[in-house]
């Protein structure tokens, strides 16, 4: 798998490109954790992996979007959102995670992929909006790679993501990222109509399209429409773990979960502190799904400082590990609302409905099945997340 997957990388993407994920994502990546693991010795939390939804906007109305993507346009502004990268960066940070929203429709998103050359940007998009300019602007600046969301066939897509014609729209994006020779990856937040996606002949069907990595997400019953129905069983959840170490080791396409260590051991992104979000509005939140709040990007000029001395993130933390390795939201709601109550959380929605939504959520299991645990198969994700992405002390 090794060999093949490194000869399409080798010949499918532009070299500099290549260049730029391999030292500012991989080494620089590995160092930020490194870092990360120093400061924890500490007992200081900073994540090496920030991700910034820049914008609330978006063209697509999608089920289960916890996002007010129809609300009064809020976005970070361009000077803030360098400023929160210099500062991550002094403190070994290379790696964001640009999420929206459609992070397309901010006016100045290439400004900030052009003044930190020396980053690695995975945008979150559905692709809609990658023009053939938009991709040669992308292949010029080197430093993003391009995550398109994918949620199912044609139909299965509109209905899913709210509008017409949504699938063919995405297509068209994402070949003009295959044709400027960019890292392409497709995400699918999997859920019982799209499951069909976890299938072979779909990897396959992604490899000829170009794509060199997938993200299989569960998906999060939240939001304002949460569709209880398109929740995945325990059994499905298992099987989706169990797919993605089988295809691991099979084809040559990278596979991302961020739910599992190398001994298939669940973990929360947030709980092991290795991940934090900030909000459209600006405002620092545990994860995206998790919208309330203590500090914002303007407590502090450093955003360092905001997320180290926030108490609310630190008891939100705590209180998850002790709950579960799996996700708090979807297993103890309870206990995301005792949090929000304890520290005065604000709701950071325009719509100001999340509590409300919290306390309609009926508990429900998540990635943590400790009977079932599928360790890595293949060496490379057994060493990396050995080494990169584990529980980092959370749990014990
Ligand atoms: S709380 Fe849930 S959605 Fe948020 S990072 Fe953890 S597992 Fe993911």
């Amino acid at each position: 798998m090794i060999y093949r997957y490194a000869k399409r990388m080798l010949t499918e993407t532009d070299k500099r490109i290549l260049w730029k994920i391999a030292i500012n994502f991989g080494l620089k990546g590995m160092l930020s954790v490194q870092k990360f693991k120093k400061r924890l010795k500490k007992d200081i939390y900073f994540p090496p992996f920030l991700f910034m939804s820049i914008i609330n906007s978006c063209q697509l109305r999608c089920q289960g979007c916890w996002v007010d993507v129809s609300s009064k346009q809020t976005l970070i502004e361009i000077d803030d959102l360098n400023r929160i990268v210099n500062d991550a960066k002094k403190h070994g940070n290379s790696y964001f995670g640009i999420l929206g929203g459609e992070p397309f429709m901010h006016p100045n998103l290439f400004d900030l992929l052009e003044a930190h050359p020396d980053c690695y940007f995975q945008i979150f998009t559905n692709g809609q909006l990658i023009t053939d300019e938009v991709a040669a602007r992308l292949r010029k600046v080197g430093n993003a790679t391009i995550l398109i969301s994918i949620e199912g066939n044609e139909v299965i897509s509109d209905e899913r993501r709210g509008q017409l014609d949504v699938l063919n729209k995405t297509l068209v994006g994402l070949e003009n990222c295959r044709r400027h020779k960019l890292v392409i990856g497709v995400a699918t937040s999997v859920c019982q109509t799209n499951i069909e996606l976890v299938s072979e002949s779909w990897l396959n069907r992604l490899i000829e399209m170009g794509v060199h990595y997938v993200w299989f997400h569960t998906y999060r019953v939240v939001g304002p429409d949460p569709s209880e129905h398109l929740a995945l069983t325990p059994q499905q959840v298992l099987d989706v773990r169990k797919f993605i170490v089988e295809m691991r080791a099979k084809l040559p396409i990278a596979i991302v979960d961020a739910y599992w260590d190398d001994k298939g051991e669940a973990l929360c992104p947030m709980t092991t502190g290795i991940s934090h979000h900030i909000g459209p509005g600006g405002h620092v939140e545990p994860c995206p799904i998790i919208q309330f709040a203590t500090e914002d990007i303007h407590t502090n000029e450093s955003i360092y400082k905001t997320m180290t001395e926030s108490a609310f993130l630190n008891d939100f933390r705590k209180t998850a590990a002790e709950a579960t390795q799996g996700c708090i939201v979807l297993e103890r709601p309870d206990l995301v609302e005792e949090l929000v109550q304890r520290h005065s959380a604000g709701d950071t929605t325009q719509r100001q409905t999340a509590l409300e939504e919290l306390r309609k959520l009926q508990p429900r299991s998540s990635q943590h099945n400790p009977e079932h645990q599928f360790p890595e198969e293949h060496w490379v994700y057994r060493f990396a997340k050995k080494h990169w992405y584990f529980g980092f002390g959370a749990y014990t």
